[in-house]
């Protein structure tokens, strides 16, 4: 194609951009996995996710598993069958999470937020009142829903169950988020807290994290659903090949370490500013665009939107034909529309390793596809973009 020499940019909402620092910390033979240097760097690593997820009591366990992998750890550790647990929903993710306990023979009910909006507060708070014998065992939520675009405000569905007095143990879904934006899992009562490699943690896809505070540790003593290769406490002891159940991933824990030193070189709250910034550039853009109104938000109240990405409502046959121009014409990849979204929407991604140019290159690819396809849309998404960040970055 006539433009498209260069690289290739991932604008998925993961996996996302591995750095090439990390991808070279992990290009050398492998170790001793008995002693050595990779001991250290379990340790190292076990004791900075407690740092990312924000927990001075919890501990963390790394797994080898994607981030479904590592929902069956949470759920499998602190619940046991027949136990019935609250999903609340903000497009597709805390349902897909609620889909994995099924199996277990879990009782799954959902809490449906309004269409495209986040999860209420009331509506949970006055849920759990109802629930007056302590049926509900576990409130699931992921803190952003990389479906729907919907970021949930964690810190107020904390405080709502707090103030229902209920018991149910508290389990976000971080995979989207962490590193991102503000977690906090002490400050914000969450028990049990769910994250992923390849997502803002700038890794490549293969090892998920699980953060468990002193009451999911009570419930784990319980639970009937623990089996060896997740269970927490077969992972607590000394012996360095049963933290993981098994052979370490030495290569991926590389990685791992390197990106994690990345992160805090940069600062999390740097890291957090950048992600604000970048997610408000992008959504200046969209906004932009949606004049022309083929395109939308797919969340319309502002304050609900992601940081680390953005979906974005458009119908065929324009969506099928930009999804296929970005990639061929301008080496850009975008995300598709997940679940009922699927075949409406696409998702540009502005989380992990991602710069101001690498989304400027990235808006300007679709705004270059919508003027080449004509597709309707507001011109000058890209000016706005930049309007945004100029303005935000004036010295
Ligand atoms: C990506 C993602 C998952 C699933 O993670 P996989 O690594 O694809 O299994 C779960 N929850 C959220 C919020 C995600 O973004």
């Amino acid at each position: 194609m006539p433009v498209s020499r260069g690289r290739d940019f991932l604008a998925l909402p993961g996996p996302t951009t591995v750095p090439d620092e990390v991808l070279q910390a992990m290009h050398r033979p492998a170790v001793d996995i008995y002693g050595g240097e990779l001991t250290g760097i379990t340790d190292t690593c076990l004791a900075d996710l407690r740092r990312v997820f924000r927990t001075e009591r919890g501990r963390t366990y790394i797994y080898i598993a994607n981030g479904h992998g590592a929902w069956e750890a949470a759920l499998t550790n602190v619940l046991s069958r027949g136990d019935k647990i609250l999903v609340l929903e903000s497009g597709r993710f805390a349902v897909g999470w609620g889909e994995m306990a099924e199996p277990l023979g879990i009782e799954v009910e959902v809490l449906e937020a309004e269409p495209r909006r986040a999860v209420s507060a009331e509506a949970l708070e006055a849920r759990l009142r109802a629930d007056g014998t302590g049926t509900i065992k576990a409130v699931l939520v992921v803190q952003v829903d990389t479906a729907s675009g919907i970021a949930n405000d964690i810190a107020a569905l904390g405080q709502a169950i707090a103030a229902s007095g209920h018991g149910a143990l508290f389990m976000v879904d971080v995979i989207a988020s962490l590193g991102s934006m503000p977690f906090e899992m002490d400050g914000w009562g969450v028990d049990v807290a769910v994250g992923g490699a390849q997502k803002g943690l700038m890794m490549t896809p293969g090892l998920s994290f699980v953060a468990a505070g002193e009451k999911a540790r009570a419930a784990h003593a319980e639970a009937g659903l623990r089996t060896r290769y997740w269970d927490w406490t077969v992972r607590e002891g000394e012996i360095h090949y049963m933290k993981y159940c098994g052979t370490p991933p030495v290569h991926l824990l590389f990685g791992l370490r390197k990106s994690l030193d990345m992160l805090f070189e940069e600062g999390m709250e740097s890291a957090f500013r950048r992600h604000a910034l970048l997610a408000g550039a992008t959504q200046a853009a969209v906004e932009r665009w949606s004049e022309g109104g083929a395109l939308a938000f797919n969340a319309p109240e502002a304050s609900e939107r992601s940081p680390t990405v953005t979906t974005i409502l458009l119908e065929e046959p324009h969506l099928g034909r930009l999804l296929d121009w970005c990639p061929e014409l301008c080496n850009v990849s975008l995300g598709i529309g997940l679940g009922p979204l699927g075949g409406h929407a696409f998702r540009i991604a502005h989380m992990g390793y991602v710069n101001a140019p690498m989304m400027l290159g990235t808006l300007g690819a679709v705004e270059t596809g919508l003027v080449a396809l004509d597709i309707p849309h507001g011109r000058g998404g890209v000016s706005a973009a930049v309007d945004h960040l100029a303005s935000r970055l004036k010295a």
